[in-house]
């Protein structure tokens, strides 16, 4: 099985290729054709390093109009670190490809860098929970054209005392088509973060 089967565009097959990437992980064989087929929530149970960025980037960057110069995307993620990896493996899957946007922000460095980086064109926004917050609180991200929101690693956010930031941004993301759940343990927060936010119809992998 390859990427090609799984229904992935060939601008992006031609970047995977370029990362020497030609072999679907279990979790982006099982991910990627049910997130490409329809809009749809997904809660899915991985551990970190199995491929999940790309099992759901792929399928975000499918769906990136990229003439309409407006944030799409949105992956909320713990840390910093693992915030600057999502966004430089999204660069890399679209090497071959119209560009797409991506912006990083995070806590712990300046706002007003990230402030003037988010007026030029962005497409996808990848943050972490707090400084989301701050920066929709200073009108420097419009949330309102939203389709698809990644929580990654939701229970290490859950952790880190993100619930209620994170039940914030759900609400202003509430008609996003798309809302997809990772998480390596379910605890009763994310299960209750579940049911209040994502389709009772919503796709379980794990
Ligand atoms: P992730 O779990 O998404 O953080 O990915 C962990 C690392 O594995 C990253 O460096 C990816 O570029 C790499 N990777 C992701 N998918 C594959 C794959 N199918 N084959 C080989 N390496 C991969």
């Amino acid at each position: 099985e390859n990427f090609k089967e799984l229904g992935v565009r060939k601008d992006f097959l031609k970047g995977l290729d370029d990362m020497n990437i030609v072999k679907p992980t279990e979790i982006q064989s099982r991910v990627i054709p049910i997130l490409l087929s329809g809009d749809a929530d997904l809660i899915g149970q991985a551990q970190t390093g199995t491929g999940k960025t790309a099992a759901f980037g792929l399928p975000m960057l499918h769906r990136i109009n990229t003439h309409h110069k407006v944030v799409q995307g949105l992956i909320l993620c713990p840390t910093r670190e693992l915030g600057q990896q999502i966004a430089k493996q999204l660069f890399k899957f679209t090497k071959f490809s119209e560009q797409i946007f991506t912006e990083a922000v995070y806590g712990g460095a300046p706002i007003d860098k990230q402030i003037a980086a988010l007026r030029r064109p962005t497409h996808i926004i990848v943050a972490t929970p707090g400084r989301l917050i701050d920066l929709v609180k200073k009108k420097a991200v419009d949330l309102s054209h939203v389709c698809t929101v990644v929580l990654d690693e939701a229970d290490e956010m859950l952790s880190m005392g993100f619930k209620k930031e994170l039940d914030e941004i759900l609400t202003y993301t509430a008609s996003a088509q798309n809302k997809w759940l990772f998480s390596a343990t379910m605890p009763q927060g994310i299960r209750q973060m579940v049911n209040q936010h994502l389709a009772s119809n919503a796709h379980r992998i794990e």
